[in-house]
């Protein structure tokens, strides 16, 4: 590989571009290997998509986005303005380029390879998740099932064919189906309009923000110095890499990974990385609960995402495709509440804060980009959509081990940037 190949041995020192969580995991595994490691973020930790997700550690659920049914999905979403998929009219070319790239992804055999190609990622992810807080990083990491609940039991079938689907391409998941008496014993949030669920078992969550700044501190109490200023390019000669700031700010390593989530291909293309990263964005907020729950919630009909946080319940949803740093779209959020409203009960919406939105990065081919560019010593991990979170650290062992051995993981091959 020719990173390491033109260091010599491999690299000494690396500077991460993006403290979310994939960056800070492949600090952190990088540190764990010997290598000194700066980090380097234009908001600081957790910026991005890492602070406000559903903070689902969920391989039962790690389904990749380019089913064909999201097709059909996505073209009658386009007339509705408060579905969950939202693509807002305009001349983006970009943007439409990539649509164009997903809707050919949307076929069973592209949705089948990134399901296997996830595979390692899903095996070890709450394994590597165990390794980071046996270590010193200081944040819970809770197991609870999730719980998927729907109208109608021919909604639930939808979900349980994914699930047979998911276990044909090798993703064993562990489930049960729930009558309305059980999914009220297990979810005392459902209103009356749901009458089934299914429990996935063996998850986790976390609290995003809280375990993602746990990890920023770990990788300091390490001795990383984590810089913050937005890097504009990214410089290599035949033995150092340097990033630097449109302001003058300079920092160089023997290599470099960029992390920077949806804003992968600014920094990433001129290396020839050639697929793209869209933001898919989207949006959460903290509401207080009459009743406390157990466990996350799922609402597959409306796509929304609840997890316990703090004292109350964080609601995620939307996946909108716009720019990453545009401001946020109030009609987004009241979609979300509309569409969950009359599922649950006991949920006081009014009250909501914590008001987020951030940008899912998503790529046209359901699978992340992890590993070595053309240039040598320039890395980049990044790309996870629905779940970078869940992916996060067991991607950055798998890099760490790639740029300190010089030999390309198995469980990367699928994921090479350069494809
Ligand atoms: C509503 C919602 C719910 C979600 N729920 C889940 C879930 O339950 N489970 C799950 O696994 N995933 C979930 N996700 C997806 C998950 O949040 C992302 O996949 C993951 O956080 C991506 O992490 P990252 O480190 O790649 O990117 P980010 O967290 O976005 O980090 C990228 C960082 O790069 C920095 N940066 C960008 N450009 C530059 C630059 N030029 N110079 C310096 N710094 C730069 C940014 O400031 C940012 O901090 C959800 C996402 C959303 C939006």
């Amino acid at each position: 590989m020719v990173g390491a190949e033109r260091i010599g041995n491999w690299p000494r020192s690396v500077i991460v571009v993006g403290a979310g969580i994939v960056g800070l995991s492949t600090a952190w595994f990088l540190q764990e290997r010997g290598v000194q490691v700066d980090v380097v973020d234009r908001g600081g930790v957790a910026a991005g998509a890492s602070w406000g997700n559903a903070g689902w550690i969920a391989p039962g659920l790690a389904i990749p986005l380019n089913e064909p049914s999201v097709l059909r999905y996505g073209l009658r979403s386009l007339l509705n303005p408060a579905a969950p998929l939202h693509v807002p009219a305009g001349i983006d070319l970009g943007l439409w380029a990539f649509l164009a790239r997903f809707a050919v992804n949307c076929r069973w055999s592209s949705w089948t390879r990134a399901v296997r190609a996830n595979l390692p990622l899903n095996d070890q992810c709450i394994e590597a998740y165990d390794v980071l807080a046996a270590n010193g990083v200081r944040a819970p990491i809770v197991q609870a099932p999730i719980t998927a609940a729907f109208r109608t039991a021919r909604q639930a079938q939808g979900l349980l064919h994914e699930l047979e689907r998911l276990s044909r391409a090798g993703q064993q998941v562990d489930h049960v189906t729930l009558d309305r008496e059980q999914l009220a014993r297990h979810m005392p949030l459902a209103s009356g309009a749901l009458q089934t669920g299914v429990r996935i078992d063996g998850q986790c969550h976390v609290d995003p923000g809280r375990f993602v700044h746990a990890l920023g501190r770990a990788v300091m109490s390490r001795g990383a110095t984590v810089y913050n200023f937005e890097v504009s390019d990214v410089r290599t000669d035949d033995r150092r890499v340097v990033v630097l700031s449109d302001k003058g700010t300079v920092v160089s390593a023997d290599a470099v990974v960029l992390a920077t989530g949806a804003w992968l291909p600014r920094l990433a293309s001129r290396w020839g990385v050639r697929v793209p990263v869209r933001a898919g964005r989207g949006y959460s907020f903290t509401v207080p609960v009459e009743r406390p729950i157990s466990g996350p919630i799922y609402l597959p009909d409306v796509r929304v995402a609840c997890t316990p946080y703090r004292e109350g319940l964080r609601v995620a949803g939307t996946m909108e495709f716009r720019d990453p740093d545009a401001p946020r779209v109030p009609a987004r959020l009241e979609a979300i509440i509309a569409s969950a409203r009359p599922l649950l009960e006991g949920v006081r919406w009014e009250e909501r804060t914590d008001v987020w939105v951030g940008p899912r990065p998503v790529t046209p081919d359901g699978r992340p980009l992890i590993g070595a560019t053309r240039a040598p010593g320039i890395y980049v991990a990044g790309g996870h959509g629905m779940w970078g979170l869940a992916h996060g650290p067991a991607t950055g062992r798998l890099l760490a081990e790639q740029i300190t051995t010089g030999k390309q993981p198995a469980e990367l091959r699928d994921f090479d940037p350069l494809r």
